[in-house]
């Protein structure tokens, strides 16, 4: 006989309800067998009075106690073999034994619920209620273990009833129906179901499909029994026949989302997101193998969780080819949610109770799926899948029976693979390195790569790579088991970059720039703060409590320290105070509804900031309840509560390393003259001219550009980093012819500030000043940005704040990334903390960028060019990026070489300039020391003008040419005056130990070009 006859049928058969115990025919064929006892339960749901009431009976075995958990219900009367008995309860339990022949457990029970509406959200998993009834636990008695339950049960005449079933009888009597379920498995638990549904049913290839929703929502059991049938087949296919014979979609009045044995029950709200049928109707239909057929082993821990997620949300995103995406989202969930001190192995999970423990359970253990398919092969995986569910149906399984089958199949001990896994509580972290190309002979060339593993105790791996060659491709898997492991690559071209872990198949901790700034970071934040703002905070009050019950602490603009920026994320409301605005940059605009974005904090990179603006407290209310679900998200941008805009801030795949091994080369009838070059970027508003400090040949370069520009009458402007703002009035007074020029040094501090010989730059602004070219002081101060590279942008105060642009750009994370190589890679610069110096240099660009859009704003039809250091604009990150987002300008970027690290997207044109003889520098040969106001000869260089004069170390300079000599910079500024030939001369003071001191007096020179450099001992010097 078909199901769907069964069900509803018209044909009444009286029962005899709550009468005495009568168990149905079709259990007596089961009983005994497997030696699983069998529960029946009649209850009467009574709604008008929130009571249910009911009788559960079973036949003991014989001499052997059993354990029954009463489910928080009131015993009403308790009898063994007919005889009343009154069993001391205990932790909702209690145990009885039978040795007599009749061994007849009954007991009478009932329990009254409170209002669903006086009920919190963490209780409504059982309520009784008019509008319909959810009873999942906590109403009826039940044995400890796997039993086979039979349920009965009355509900008003309106109602429709349901529970794990295979099969459902119904019987209408006065006011009430009757109804019986079927379920011949064994299992754990039982839940009840009823309520005003309208019922749908279709069968499909021997499964009963049902539909029960509430009349307003009938129209939606298409589309759900439709996709249903799909599940079924997809399943079926991986897995093995569906464990039952029927399979119903059933709506409840809170929002859930669960998936029984036999049904899932959806929240009425859940179920009318048009998306549920693509992602939570499929995996709930998975836990029919997984969690509802093979059951849990609740020794072991949940593996449902994990294998569910991982076949259900993971393969549908794999089949529309963003299965790689997916993965990246669940790292990073992981790594926002889960804090090092809180966290728990992936053995323990039992239950999905927050963000954590999902990120743990659901994506850990997804993750775990994921690298046990790469272990064994997909063909062994999909084997044991199945073995699996076959071995283990309606049998309690755990981690350790994965383990066995698993190894079994792909012939394989996975003890180790399960170990770390499920026991560890931290992540892997991983780092490559690039070694040496070598050329073990017959023309091959191998890459050296090395793996590094930053936790305590490293773990076994399966590390994919991938190496881009200039002759294509390189894939492969490296096994890495030690903290460091070392592999050499064949390749055929040229290595151009290696990327580990491009497809996130692996759980690992991202790199930060695998990272991008997410709403998920913020939420999960371990310390969060939010600012109200000055202005208009009264449409915040609302969402300020919101933010607190998400664990928020609200501060005021006043009482935010450093250090709580420091060591957690910021969430701005409104408008920025100015103060905050360099940490966050400018918001983009909107008139109307809220947005969001989420930047990285510059000064805690492990934290974030964000911002929120909203039009009207009623905009805000609108979403308050969505907002955790966009946790993936950088922007987002609602109206009237739709999303209408959301955005993630890119990042790369994977971790890269550039290998740089390539060899690049132009023909030589590629290399045009600087006239050509001049031609094609002449009409440009902003040309950058980057350069090496000490390069002679690339000032030259640039002032032939500056020249050629001139000779066309273009209204030109010089840009110069060497100059700092608040200098701009003495090099204006230079130029204009006010002031000479060792006043203009000595007053612009040129030597003390900058410190690269004067010389170089001489030519350039020799010619501005005869040809009235005006020179723009770009840099900041220098006060400040040695105090952002030591202690951060927070230690500055608000008057040296007003010297930095207020619109600053952090969102870069390649630019980030290469400034962590350079810092990594020179130790010496004395700055301790990568983020301190990382700030310092954004500051730095944002400032030359904010001064060449407002000189050019003041004076619109000048071009500017720009002479900086090549770091500054290479790739376009440092300044012409954020040039180019303050006024659009029309730019191009010229780079002088040195021929190393040339790579194509650095610049417009590369520029190869003939080495010139630096024009000549007057030096002593000596390593010079300020020491209060005095400087003394630190050491003086074998062979040099200074040794050869008669000076030694240890002098004390008193004056040169007869002027008194107070520093070195005033020494330098001396030197930069005398020509080849010249001499001078120099007192000093002999400091003897054992007699007066002396004061001496030598003539050093004639000066002479000199092969060796001598250098000045620079406190911090630059670059
Ligand atoms: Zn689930």
């Amino acid at each position: 006989m078909k199901r769907a006859l069964y069900f509803l049928s018209l044909s009444l058969f009286l029962m005899a309800f709550l009468s005495s115990f009568d168990p149905p025919a079709w259990s007596e064929v089961n009983k005994n067998k497997d030696n699983i006892p069998i529960v029946s339960i009649d209850v009467v749901l009574d709604i008008e009075n929130r009571r249910i009431k009911g009788e559960a009976s079973t036949e003991l075995p014989m001499e052997k106690p059993v354990l029954i958990h009463i489910g928080g219900v009131e015993l009403d009367h308790v009898t063994l073999a007919g005889r009343t008995i009154n069993p001391s309860v205990e932790e909702d339990s209690f145990i009885v034994m039978a040795s007599a022949g009749n061994r007849l457990l009954r007991i009478q029970f009932h329990r009254d619920f409170p209002p669903l509406s006086l009920m919190s959200s963490a209780e409504t998993d059982s309520f009784i209620d008019t509008k319909g009834v959810v009873l999942l636990g906590g109403w009826c008695p039940t044995l400890e273990g796997l039993a086979r339950y039979e349920l009965k049960a009355a509900v008003p005449m309106d109602f429709m009833a349901i529970s794990e079933a295979d099969a459902v009888k119904m019987e209408s009597r006065e006011k009430t129906n009757i109804f019986i379920f079927e379920f011949p498995h064994p299992r754990a638990d039982i839940s009840l179901v009823a309520g005003p549904y309208q019922v749908s049913l279709e069968s499909h290839k021997g499964i009963e499909i049902a539909a029960y929703f509430f009349p307003e929502d009938k129209e939606l059991a298409r589309k759900y029994i439709d996709k249903s049938k799909y599940y079924l087949d997809l399943y079926e296919g991986l897995l093995g026949p569906y464990p039952f014979k029927r399979f119903a979609i059933v709506e409840n009045r809170v929002p859930t989302g669960y998936g029984l044995s036999t049904y899932t029950l959806l929240g009425q709200e859940v179920a009318r997101l048009p998306f549920i049928v693509d992602t939570s109707l499929g995996h709930e239909i998975l836990h029919s193998w997984f969690g509802n057929s093979v059951y849990m082993d609740p020794q072991e821990g949940n593996w449902s969780e994990g294998l569910t997620t991982y076949l259900a949300d993971h393969l549908y995103k794999e089949q529309k080819g963003r299965g790689s995406g997916y993965r990246h989202r669940l790292l990073m969930d992981y790594q926002s949610y889960v804090h090092e001190d809180q966290t728990i192995p992936l053995a323990q999970f039992k239950f999905r109770i927050d963000r954590p423990s999902k990120a743990i359970g659901y994506g850990k253990g997804t993750m775990l799926f994921h690298m046990l398919k790469q272990e064994i092969g997909e063909d062994a995986f999909n084997k044991a899948l199945k073995r699996f569910v076959l071995d283990y149906r309606f049998k309690m399984a755990g981690w350790s029976d994965l383990k066995a089958v698993f190894s079994d199949i792909g012939k394989k001990d996975l003890s180790v693979f399960f170990d770390q896994w499920l026991k560890r509580k931290d992540v892997p972290v991983l780092t490559i390195s690039k070694g040496n190309i070598t050329y073990p002979g017959n023309g091959i060339k191998s890459q050296k790569l090395t793996i590094q593993q930053g936790t305590e105790s490293p773990y076994s791996l399966m590390v994919p790579l991938v190496l881009e060659t200039t002759s294509g491709e390189v894939r492969l898997n490296v096994r890495v088991e030690n903290k460091r492991e070392s592999v050499d690559i064949e390749v055929e071209g040229q290595p151009i970059s290696v990327t580990l872990d491009p497809d996130y198949d692996l759980m690992r901790k991202l790199d930060p720039s695998e990272f991008p700034p997410v709403l998920s970071c913020l939420l999960g934040s371990e310390h969060k703060f939010f600012v109200l703002p000055l202005r208009g905070s009264e449409i915040y009050g609302q969402f300020a409590v919101f933010l607190k019950s998400l664990g928020f602490e609200g501060k005021s603009i006043g009482s935010l320290t450093d250090s709580d920026l420091k060591k957690g994320s910021l969430l701005i409301l409104g408008d920025p105070a100015p103060r905050l605005e360099r940490l966050t940059g400018a918001m983009p605009d909107q008139d109307s509804g809220v947005i969001i974005t989420v930047r990285e904090n510059p000064i805690n990179p492990a934290g974030v900031s964000a911002l929120v603006k909203a039009s009207s407290s009623r905009e805000l209310e609108l979403i308050l309840k969505k907002l955790t679900h966009y946790g993936q998200y950088s922007t987002l941008s609602f109206r009237n509560g739709k999303l209408v805009e959301k955005y993630t801030a890119g990042t790369q795949n994977g971790i890269r390393l550039a290998l740089q091994n390539e060899i690049v080369g132009i023909a030589a009838s590629d290399l045009s003259p600087i006239d050509r070059i001049i031609n094609n970027i002449s009409e440009k508003q902003v040309i950058y001219i980057g350069e090496h400090h000490d390069k002679f040949s690339h000032h030259m370069a640039q002032l032939s550009f500056i020249q050629a520009l001139d000779r066309q009458n273009r209204s030109i402007a010089i840009g110069m980093e060497m100059f700092q703002r608040p200098f701009q009035d003495v090099l204006d007074r230079y130029l204009d012819g006010q002031i000479d020029e060792r006043t203009f040094l000595k007053e612009s501090e040129y030597i003390k500030r900058w410190r690269y010989d004067y010389h170089l730059y001489r030519p350039i602004i020799e010619y501005c000043k005869d040809h009235g070219i005006p020179i723009l002081a770009l840099n900041l101060s220098e006060e400040i940005s040695k105090k952002v590279a030591r202690k951060g942008i927070e230690s500055l105060t608000d008057e040296e704040l007003e010297q930095v642009p207020k619109d600053i750009d952090w969102s870069n994370t390649v630019y980030k990334t290469r400034l962590r190589q350079i810092f990594e890679e020179h130790p010496e610069n004395g700055i301790k903390d990568f983020d301190d110096f990382y700030q310092a240099q954004v500051l730095w660009d944002e400032t030359m960028a904010q001064n060449v859009h407002d000189y050019l704003g003041n004076n619109p039809d000048r071009q500017m060019v720009v002479l900086v250091g090549t770091g500054h604009v290479a790739f376009g990150d440092g300044i012409p990026s954020r040039t180019y987002r303050r006024g659009k300008y029309n730019q191009v970027i010229i780079a002088n070489t040195t021929g190393n690290n040339l790579e194509q997207d650095m610049a417009d044109f590369f520029l190869f300039p003939p080495v010139v003889q630096p024009p000549f520098s007057a030096k002593l040969g000596v390593i010079l020391n300020d020491e209060d106001n005095r400087v003394v000869l630190k050491k003086v260089m074998h062979g040099s003008p200074a040794q050869k004069s008669g000076l030694r170390s240890g002098d004390l300079l008193l004056s040169f040419d007869g002027e008194p000599v107070k520093d070195i910079s005033g020494l330098k500024l001396a030197l930069l005056f005398k020509k080849e030939g010249d001499t001078a001369k120099i007192k000093i003071k002999r400091i003897k130990r054992f007699a007066h001191d002396k004061v001496l007096e030598f003539t050093i020179g004639p000066f002479k070009h000199l092969k060796i450099a001598f250098h000045h001992s620079g406190k911090g010097s630059r670059k």
